[in-house]
């Protein structure tokens, strides 16, 4: 019967899988070994405040230079990393990088948040707090300017450590976001316990709001929801003026995405913010 139904087929089907987990082991030792290397960069993108049209915060996005890949995006590694483990590493590393690059910044007068992604493995690590706190006082970053940014469905995977982090968050002053609001197991019941500061409007309500007006009275929504509760809402994926528009006639505080710029080097935000280069 198997042979009648897969033929040569049902080889090249096994074929693919082995050479498809081949591929996955390869790129993960290729991964730990470009972690020792420094092959990790930072990319940022501009958070702009809709009202005054300045730059208000920075997100810290992972890139990898792959030796012969070249610049590999987050979803070729990062669900990999998560995977084996290496998040953790890799997540160290960016808060540290993240955090340094914005004490640079700030040092240089200029009053910006940095925000970074964190991973479940990473938050739901027991010494996840203490990590922090070490890279603040290393890096001399004061935590009035650090965002993370965690998924609804890490927040509420495990409801009871999550509530007791952001509290301890929330009292070193550390801001918290929830990324992608409304794509996940969001929950109306926790969002209400859980103290945390900002929501981000996922980008697949945003990218086509001019046209869609479900998108358009969900982003609307989320917004009236974020005021209701006192939080900043920041709207992701804003890719022309239309958006912005129809985002700020809603109130929204904040926008981010490929009609202010994509995520760029440092050098770049240098360039952005005005800074001259040291010579
Ligand atoms: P995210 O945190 O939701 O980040 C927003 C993603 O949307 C970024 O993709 C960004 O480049 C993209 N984006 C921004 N503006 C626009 C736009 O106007 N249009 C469109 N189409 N896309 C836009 P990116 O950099 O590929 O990152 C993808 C995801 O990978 C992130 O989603 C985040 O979940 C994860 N990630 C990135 N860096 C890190 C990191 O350092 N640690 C962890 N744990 N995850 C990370
Ligand atoms: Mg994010
Ligand atoms: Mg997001
Ligand atoms: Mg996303």
């Amino acid at each position: 019967k198997a042979k009648e139904l897969g033929g040569n087929s049902y080889y090249v089907y096994g074929d693919e899988i082995k050479s498809k987990g081949l591929e996955k082991m390869m790129l993960v030792s290729q991964l730990r070994q470009g972690i020792k290397n420094n092959e990790l960069v930072l990319h940022y993108q501009p958070q702009v405040d809709i009202l005054t049209g300045e730059i208000s915060g920075l997100e810290a996005l992972v890139r990898w230079q792959h030796p012969e890949l070249g610049l590999l995006y987050p979803d070729k590694f990062i669900p990999l990393a998560e995977e084996t483990g290496l998040i953790v590493q890799i997540g160290e590393w960016v808060l540290k990088e993240a955090c340094k690059q914005v004490k640079y910044w700030t040092d240089l007068d200029q009053n910006i948040m940095m925000s970074v992604n964190i991973s479940a493995r990473q938050f739901q690590r027991r010494d996840f707090i203490k990590e922090i706190i070490d890279i603040l006082n290393e890096v001399g970053l004061s935590s009035k300017n650090l965002t993370l940014e965690i998924t609804e469905t890490i927040a509420i995977s495990d409801i009871e450590h999550t509530l007791k982090i952001l509290d301890r968050l929330n009292v070193l002053g550390i801001a918290v976001a929830i990324d992608d609001f409304g794509t996940g197991y969001s929950s109306l019941n926790y969002l209400n316990q859980m103290s945390v500061n900002e929501l981000k409007i996922d980008k697949s309500f945003i990218w086509d709001i001019e046209k869609n007006n479900k998108n358009k009275m969900i982003s609307n929504t989320i917004i009236i929801l974020a005021k209701q509760l006192g939080l900043k809402v920041t709207a992701e994926g804003v890719e022309n003026e239309e958006q912005l528009n129809i985002l700020k006639e809603m109130k929204c505080d904040i926008a981010q995405g490929y009609h202010f710029s994509k995520p760029v080097p440092k050098e770049s935000i240098n360039e952005m913010l005005s800074i001259k280069s040291p010579i």
